[in-house]
């Protein structure tokens, strides 16, 4: 624990709360993994097994175009699996809802199957949940292994992020937690269809602490997340949670009016009292052309929101599962309340 993320966190951690003896549902988003998913789900299951002997694993196929449904399949033989195929690739955001969704456990643990997250932490993760945490989450503390542009942006995001939104989304954090049940619930109400995981784990609240963790490198394969997906992802991040970029534009219509108008006033003044009507053509054609584009610019943005809008209405499901097979020891709590 540190105070690295203090302001996200309550002073003292909850008073100690009688847990109920965990059940751990281990949600495991995969898409192409066929290098790491047998290792990686022989290790967790392994690490899992040292602190309950009553869990899960939601194995969650991402539309993979390798071998990993091959190798879950096997693997649910002899490991306790629950494992969803999707009908298609729908994206990280969309997998792990599928695997809430899913997840019958006490409480939940996200992780990702490429050995970025460190399983080490689980131990200490089970321990603070046990002290009465709700949600617990590793923080990237080292983004030294990236590249400057990568960083660069992720800071720009936050920064956007937080002074557009009330709620505060805690820089750097992933998708690596551990979540109670209760947050599970929360997070499974919530109606929206754009899943923009990082915002709604920090909208739903409750008490929550952070962990500061170096992640590995990536056992193999190589990530999925571009530049190009990771901006995206972020524009889907700034249009869930917040509406700054749409004030920002009439705060500037506003401050160009006033300018225009100004501006409007000294040419008159300048014609009547100067003698000086017939001049300033170049002003003209550089601020028509400068204010096309901001207009342009301001109307894109509108567009943003309204395809958001429009995806929201639609109401499609937010993943379908091709292929569910059930193997999984937590199945006769399903009905029980936690
Ligand atoms: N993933 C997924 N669907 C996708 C992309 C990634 O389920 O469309 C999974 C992937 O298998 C991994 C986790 O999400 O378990 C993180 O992905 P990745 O390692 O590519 O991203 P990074 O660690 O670079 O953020
Ligand atoms: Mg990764």
């Amino acid at each position: 624990m540190t105070d690295l993320h203090a302001e996200y966190a309550p002073a003292a951690p909850p008073a100690q709360l009688p847990r109920q003896p965990l059940r751990l549902s281990c949600v495991v988003p995969a898409y192409n993994e066929q290098a790491n998913i047998e290792g990686f789900l022989r290790a967790l299951a392994q690490t899992v097994r040292a602190l309950t002997p009553d869990f899960e694993i939601v194995v969650v196929n991402d539309g993979s175009r390798d071998a990993t449904h091959e190798l879950s399949l096997r693997l649910a033989q002899e490991l306790p699996l629950r494992y969803l195929a999707l009908s298609r690739n729908f994206g990280k955001e969309a997998a792990l809802s599928a695997g809430i969704d899913h997840a019958r456990g006490n409480a939940v643990l996200l992780i990702d199957a490429d050995f970025q997250h460190p399983l080490e932490m689980l131990a200490e993760m089970h321990e603070l949940w046990q002290s009465g945490y709700e949600m617990v989450y590793g923080v990237i503390a080292d983004r030294a292994a990236e590249s400057g542009a990568k960083r660069m942006g992720t800071q720009l995001f936050y920064r956007v992020m937080n002074s557009g939104s009330s709620v505060k989304m805690p820089p750097n954090a992933g998708d690596f937690r551990w979540m109670d049940r209760k947050v599970v619930d929360a997070l499974k109400a919530l109606p929206e269809n754009n899943r923009f995981m990082k915002g709604l784990y920090a909208w739903v609240g409750f008490k929550t602490v952070a962990l500061p963790f170096v992640p590995k490198d990536r056992a193999a394969g190589s990530s999925s997340f571009n530049l190009r997906r990771l901006g995206s992802l972020a524009l889907l991040g700034l249009t869930s949670f917040t509406t700054l970029p749409l004030r920002i534009w009439s705060m500037v219509g506003a401050g160009i009016s006033l300018l225009a108008l100004a501006y409007g006033l000294w040419i008159a003044i300048e014609a009547l009292f100067f003698g000086n009507p017939l001049r300033g053509w170049p002003t003209l054609a550089a601020s028509i052309m400068l204010f096309s584009g901001v207009q342009l610019l301001s109307i894109g943005i509108l567009g943003e929101y309204i395809g958001r809008i429009y995806e929201e209405v639609k109401r499609r499901p937010i993943y379908l599962v091709a292929h569910d097979e059930d193997r999984s020891p937590l199945r006769e709590h399903e009905r029980e309340p936690s």
